[in-house]
């Protein structure tokens, strides 16, 4: 890396605090992960879930780190090495070098939140955008109290487009968040039933997603989805706080508004009115609901001054990651199967999606869905199962797989003759789908990432 990051004097500038032995002239990165840091990366020793990372400092200056940002509590612990940067938090730390990295950028700035859909709708501004100016974003799903600041704080300065993530599962945590970002652009994807557990109403989700509006630089944007039940709400919230309202969506009188699509196996072609410009393109993945989201993230694209033309003709570049629809092919000994990988996580609204993919699914044989259970739903996880059951039937599922005692609620709901097994647990279930799989076949894996259904998609693959 040519460029320096930070120079050594701005970021202990950003940060304050003691610093022991000296600070490098050019930090070239923000690390927090000890085992991963490059040489001349700042190494934060963050506190996780599981760890505290003043435990791998001096392995983190071991591997070639150029300083790293220690607890003044951690001292003792941490003992002598050096270079150290000593700071009352390590978490505040990196928000005021978030903080410093977003008052000294250039950059347009984009934040999407939204129940499901986040990521991949970043990916799709990634990919357009990138293809124009410098762009920096969130990595994976980096989205909340560390990985926001920390997305901040690597952002170069030359960045012209940055484009941030940002999650939650309680009420209040985007607001923080969104102030340190500052968007000129703020997307919402959509309000669903997601952790309902921690909410007492789905338009209390709608409001803590509506908390982005709050972080909007003077005059920015707010991009609403227009089908969602929820829209009026979100756009309430956006006029109070005096920005732009855009909407997205198939609604009549969407900003960016969907004309026509095909939903093909592979990817979907799409027609589109974006602030009324026509625009057609190829997606490169399937499914009606990443359609969906590319209008928010052209509409984005388009407010933030990219070709409309280039950026969606970027689209057919789009791929599904691990766990979100990625496709494998399978060799079974009686022909070739498809499975599609979504094991990555599931609530009601991506489960849907996940159903109607594989109902698009060509099946020579019989399409399986392989399902676990969606977490986090309280009370109504019974029931947001079952409701599923009209799902499986349109999509003409022909063998229900389920994983756990809520989905056991649905595999009751379906008939007999669609009943593949039922388990208590994901490892359970997995000899009967190893099994069952025959050539022709199109399976779906799918549930809560606390469900563990992505050991049946290693299994399958590792038998095929
Ligand atoms: P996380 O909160 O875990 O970071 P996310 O909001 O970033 O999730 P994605 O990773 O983009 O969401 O997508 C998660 C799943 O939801 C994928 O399987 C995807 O197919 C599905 N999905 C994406 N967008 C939508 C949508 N608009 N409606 C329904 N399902 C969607
Ligand atoms: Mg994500």
């Amino acid at each position: 890396m040519s460029e320096a990051l930070w120079t050594g004097k701005d970021f202990a500038a950003a940060l304050g605090g003691q610093v022991t032995g000296k600070l490098p002239r050019a930090i070239t990165g923000i690390s927090i992960d000890s085992r991963t840091i490059d040489k001349g990366e700042a190494y934060f020793a963050i506190k996780g879930d599981r760890h505290d990372g003043h435990a791998f400092v001096r392995s983190a200056l071991d591997n070639g780190a150029g300083v790293a940002v220690i607890a003044q509590s951690k001292q003792d612990e941490v003992g002598t090495t050096s270079p150290l940067l000593v700071v009352p938090d390590v978490l505040d730390g990196l928000m005021a070098l978030g903080k410093a990295s977003r008052d000294r950028s250039k950059a347009w700035v984009i934040a999407v939140t939204g129940s499901v859909g986040k990521t991949g709708t970043k990916e799709m501004l990634r990919l357009m955008l990138s293809a124009d100016a410098d762009t920096h974003a969130s990595v994976a799903s980096f989205n909340n109290h560390w990985g926001v600041p920390l997305t901040l704080a690597r952002m170069p300065q030359s960045t012209h487009y940055g484009i941030f993530e940002i999650g939650m599962n309680h009420s209040g945590e985007i607001t923080p968040l969104t102030k340190m970002v500052r968007p000129h652009i703020a997307i919402v994807t959509t309000v669903e039933p997601v952790h309902v557990e921690h909410f007492p109403s789905i338009e209390a989700i709608a409001d803590a997603k509506a908390e982005i509006f709050s972080g909007l630089e003077p005059g920015g944007a707010a991009i609403i989805n227009a089908d969602n039940p929820y829209a009026d709400r979100l756009v309430t919230a956006a006029k109070a706080v005096q920005a732009e309202v855009r909407t997205f969506g198939q609604a009549a009188n969407a900003d960016a508004r969907l004309l026509t699509v095909a939903s093909l196996p592979a990817h979907s072609i799409v027609t589109a009115s974006i602030l009324g410009q026509e625009i057609a393109y190829r997606l490169g993945a399937p499914g009606r609901h990443l359609v969906m989201n590319s209008l928010a993230a052209l509409m984005a694209a388009k407010l933030a001054g990219a070709d409309l033309h280039s950026a969606a003709s970027k689209l057919m570049e789009f791929q599904p990651s691990a766990g979100r629809g990625l496709r494998h092919e399978l060799v079974t000994p009686t022909g070739p199967a498809v499975l599609l990988d979504e094991s990555y996580n599931a609530n009601p609204a991506s489960m849907r999606a996940a159903i109607s993919l594989l109902g698009l699914s060509p099946a020579a044989g019989r399409r399986i869905a392989v399902l676990g259970d969606m977490l986090e739903l309280g009370d109504q996880a019974d029931e947001l199962h079952r409701q599923l059951a009209p799902a499986l039937a349109e999509a003409r599922i022909d063998l229900l797989f389920a994983a756990g005692p809520a989905m056991r609620a649905l595999y009751e709901q379906v008939p007999a003759t669609r009943r593949g097994g039922w388990a208590e647990s994901s490892s359970e279930l997995q000899p009967l789908v190893l099994d069952e799989v025959k050539g022709g076949d199109a399976v779906m894996i799918k549930g809560s990432n606390g469900s563990r259904m992505s050991p049946i998609v290693s299994a399958l693959i590792r038998r095929f």
